[in-house]
């Protein structure tokens, strides 16, 4: 993966500040014109739609947190699942479902992380969105204090769905952002 892929430029291009009628060029474009680079350099490279390690990680969408880097994955090896928190809501079951089931995974990794958004929530952001909106969303916040403890809650959900077929290898983690380093957790509350 060279630098010539990233969508971050540079600095601005020459003359885009000219004036006030500088052409507006949005996130999407740069990252459709870093796509463009990726795909110049990019060849067919033949795999399965089956992970290659039989894991599917399921992972907080933070963006200090970078899963191929921090646990050595390679493009093939996992399924990688995020959503705010890495919470295991039913739309993860459903995807964890289709992993194992129709794409042969055997082993799941959960990946929470120090200074989650979610820590700074509660409950109450259901009942703002109501005022504001009038219409109360039908899905929890899943705000959390206790890390550990929420940890612990996405590895029950997982281990007792009734739609997995394989919940002996289950480890769930919480990822540093400050040192990049994991911290395992055990299952059973001290
Ligand atoms: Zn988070």
């Amino acid at each position: 993966m060279g630098m010539s892929t990233s969508a971050h430029p540079p600095a601005e291009p020459a003359g885009a500040s000219a004036g006030a009628a500088r052409t507006a060029v949005t996130v999407t474009d740069r990252l459709v014109g870093a796509n463009s680079r990726y795909a110049a350099g990019f060849t067919d490279p033949g795999m399965d739609a089956r992970p290659v390690l039989q894991v599917a990680v399921v992972a907080c969408m933070d963006a200090r947190l970078d899963l191929h880097d921090a646990l050595g994955l390679s493009l093939g090896d996992c399924h990688t699942i995020r959503n705010a928190g890495g919470v295991v809501t039913d739309d993860v079951i459903r995807s964890l479902t289709i992993s194992q089931r129709a794409l042969g995974t055997r082993s799941v990794v959960l990946i929470h992380h120090t200074g989650c958004g979610l820590e700074s929530l509660t409950e109450e952001f259901r009942h703002e969105l109501e005022m504001e909106v009038g219409q109360r969303p039908n899905w929890a916040v899943e705000a959390f204090r206790d890390v550990d403890q929420d940890v612990r809650q996405s590895m029950q959900r997982v281990r007792t769905s009734p739609f997995l077929v394989h919940t002996d290898d289950i480890r769930g983690f919480v990822f540093d952002v400050k040192t990049g380093l994991l911290r395992e957790i055990d299952p059973v509350t001290a």
